[in-house]
């Protein structure tokens, strides 16, 4: 029996509640991120959401309402993830069992041209961001025997030109969660890659900012040879931002991997993934010309590569 300070009695103490699931997404404020938080708080999960800005922790909790739990979170920012970490360790209310590595940005533009640090800050957010979330929670996620899901993309598969550093993150993390799946899965830990061809969400169009800026302080003779493909890159990235899968399709697959008794280890999302994949397993000669076509790009056959070759060499007497 509860005594009051009163004296009357409350009956017998109640049981705590059990705990209930909880899942962390980073990168909740738009896109994929944002729409996984939404469906996954109506699944009934708290959801952890990793945001930047308090606005966007308002919006999100305004739409979705009080099972989404707001962070502010910058993957790249070790002292961020540590207190995220310690938010989420002091609910006893909720229990993690997912952790959902969805922080992104795109950098796109001529790998001779774009700064190293740009690239780098590509890797910080898309890989090193991603494995650190990864090695702060797989702990946690070791005693809940909960599940990882990266989302990758087609470009992890594909190398698409002028998406060379992107690409590469993605390839990157593609690598890590192929090892992660062994290495985890043995304290039965799923680890699932997401990988969507085009998505419409903001992405492509911040990333397009990104590189016209990247590309600002870069000599302007240098820059010439690639100003129409810098261009049309703008103008590929508002066709991508258009057109491509609705952000909660990937939703679905997200949800997919956390909650079913068969999850996948990989979710290849559209029909562009399927037949960018086909491609990626073609002979290089054939994938380059069809991934230049595919930006409007020329490349010269290794017939034509060659004989121009011999003639310079003949020229130099090489
Ligand atoms: P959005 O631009 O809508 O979302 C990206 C999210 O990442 C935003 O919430 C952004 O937050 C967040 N973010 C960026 N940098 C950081 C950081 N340092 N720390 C924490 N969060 C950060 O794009 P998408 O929804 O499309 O992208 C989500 C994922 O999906 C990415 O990994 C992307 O590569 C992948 N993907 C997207 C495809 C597409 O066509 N859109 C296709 C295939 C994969 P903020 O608002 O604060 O900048």
């Amino acid at each position: 029996m509860i005594a009051t300070k009163a004296g009357a009695e409350l009956g017998p103490a109640l049981p705590p509640a059990p705990p209930r699931a909880a899942v962390l997404i980073t990168g909740a404020s738009s896109g994929i991120g944002y729409a996984t938080a939404l469906r996954l708080a109506r699944s009934g999960f708290i959801v952890f959401a990793g945001v930047r800005r308090e606005f966007d922790a308002q919006t999100l909790v305004r739409e979705a309402g009080p099972d989404i739990a707001p962070l502010v979170l910058d993957v790249t920012d070790a002292v961020s993830i540590e207190h995220a970490a310690a938010t989420i360790a002091a609910r006893s209310d909720a229990k993690l069992l997912g952790l959902v590595n969805n922080a992104g940005i795109a950098l796109a533009g001529p790998l001779e041209l774009l700064p190293l640090d740009e690239l780098r800050r590509q890797f910080e957010v898309n890989f090193f961001g991603a494995v650190a979330l990864v090695q702060a929670f797989a702990p946690t996620l070791r005693t809940t025997r909960g599940r990882i899901v990266n989302v990758s993309s087609i470009g992890g598969k594909l190398a698409s030109p002028f998406l060379g550093g992107y690409a590469a993150s993605k390839f990157a993390l593609e690598a890590a969660s192929d090892a992660l799946r062994v290495e985890l899965g043995a304290f039965g830990v799923h680890v699932a890659v997401v990988e969507p061809s085009a998505v419409r969400t903001p992405l492509w169009e911040r990333g397009a900012g990104l590189s016209l800026r990247s590309l600002e302080d870069v000599d302007p003779v240098r820059r010439a040879a690639y100003d129409e493909t810098i261009r049309q890159i703008v103008r590929l990235s508002q066709r991508a931002a258009n057109r491509g899968l609705p952000p909660e399709r990937v939703a679905k697959a997200i949800e997919h991997a956390l909650l079913s008794p068969k999850p996948q280890a990989r979710y290849l999302l559209g029909a562009g993934a399927r037949l960018q994949l086909a491609i990626a397993r073609m002979p290089e000669a054939i994938r380059d010309r069809l991934t230049a076509a595919a930006i409007g790009a020329q490349t010269e056959s290794p017939k034509r590569r060659g004989r121009s070759l011999i003639r310079s060499r003949a020229r130099v007497g090489t």
